[in-house]
């Protein structure tokens, strides 16, 4: 069997610099005795959190109620404003792994406010970078979320001056097409105040499924290796079906089937929260065979 890797797989840029600054943080609770905690999952990787709670104590809480002050890591999604000063009025020191695309995001989002302007956020609700973003314009009326155009609700105003922006993992596709809807929408009316539509989509999605795409043609088959709860990672699976190949995805070496040994080309990429150690695991246990 031939294994060839993903050119780019894995973590991206924001989930290394959040990883590293856990690692940090243990050193330094190590040092001075307190207890280290993640605002939230740190990522969408079952097997990194179980590592990291066994081998260095790391907990993830979502509020401070409960716990023992301690040095307390923001992931890289962010975490409202109101959230940080709740867990600094708790007597938690807090280390900021917000990505710096995120904050990006948190900052347009925050100036927009104080200048009056209307602002869109195209995303998923429920997504924590989305909630993070939120919370910079905690009460401001004219802040709303869609996910397409779809859901353009009635209450926008035309005569506003308006930014949009999205969530930076949310689909390039879907995004420039509202952007194109609603920038027909403003031009056509004659109250238009202006929308202006702002680029905060992650390449690194579209780098891993580019990379991807060229993967699927030169090989037989595809495992793509990610946390179950990943959409990143379940998305990079999807496309290997729609590209008519066969696909399996695992979250870890253990899920390995017999049938991917029939095989003789396999590709092996990996979701965005999926560290290296655990690529490296499942290859090896690929080259092994099943025991
Ligand atoms: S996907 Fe992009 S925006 Fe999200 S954490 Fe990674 S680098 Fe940052």
């Amino acid at each position: 069997m031939t294994i060839i890797r993903s050119e780019v797989m894995g973590f991206c840029a924001g989930v290394q610099v959040a990883v590293r600054k856990v690692y940090a943080a243990v050193e330094s609770g190590r040092a001075s005795g307190r207890p280290v905690y993640t605002i939230g999952p740190l990522i969408h990787n079952e097997m990194f959190l179980e590592k990291l709670r066994e081998e260095e104590g790391v907990k993830v809480i979502s509020k401070p109620e409960g716990n023992p002050p301690g040095i307390a890591v923001i992931r890289a999604h962010g975490i409202p404003q109101q959230e940080r000063d709740a867990f600094r009025d708790a007597g938690f020191e807090l280390v900021d792994g917000t990505c710096r695309r995120v904050m990006r995001s948190q900052q347009l989002v925050s100036k927009s406010a104080a200048e009056g302007k209307q602002i869109l956020i195209v995303g998923n609700p429920e997504h924590g970078e989305v909630k993070s973003i939120l919370g910079e314009a905690e009460g401001y009326p004219y802040i709303y979320v869609i996910q397409g155009v779809d859901d353009f609700p009635e209450r926008i105003s035309l005569d506003m001056e308006t930014i949009m922006l999205s969530q930076t993992t949310f689909s390039a596709e879907q995004y420039w097409s509202t952007a194109d809807t609603l920038l027909h929408l403003f031009r056509g009316s004659p109250q238009n105040a202006g929308l202006e539509v702002i680029d905060t989509i992650c390449p690194a999605t579209t780098l891993r499924q580019e990379a991807l795409k060229k993967l699927t043609v030169s090989t037989d088959a595809v495992l793509v290796i990610g946390g179950k709860q990943s959409a990143n990672t379940r998305r990079l699976y999807e496309m290997v079906k729609e590209m008519g190949k066969p696909a399996w995805h695992i979250s870890a070496g253990s899920e390995l089937s017999s049938d991917i040994f029939e095989y003789l080309t396999i590709g092996i990429t990996a979701g965005a929260s999926t560290p290296e150690w655990l690529i490296d695991q499942v290859t090896e246990q690929l080259k092994k065979g099943l025991p």
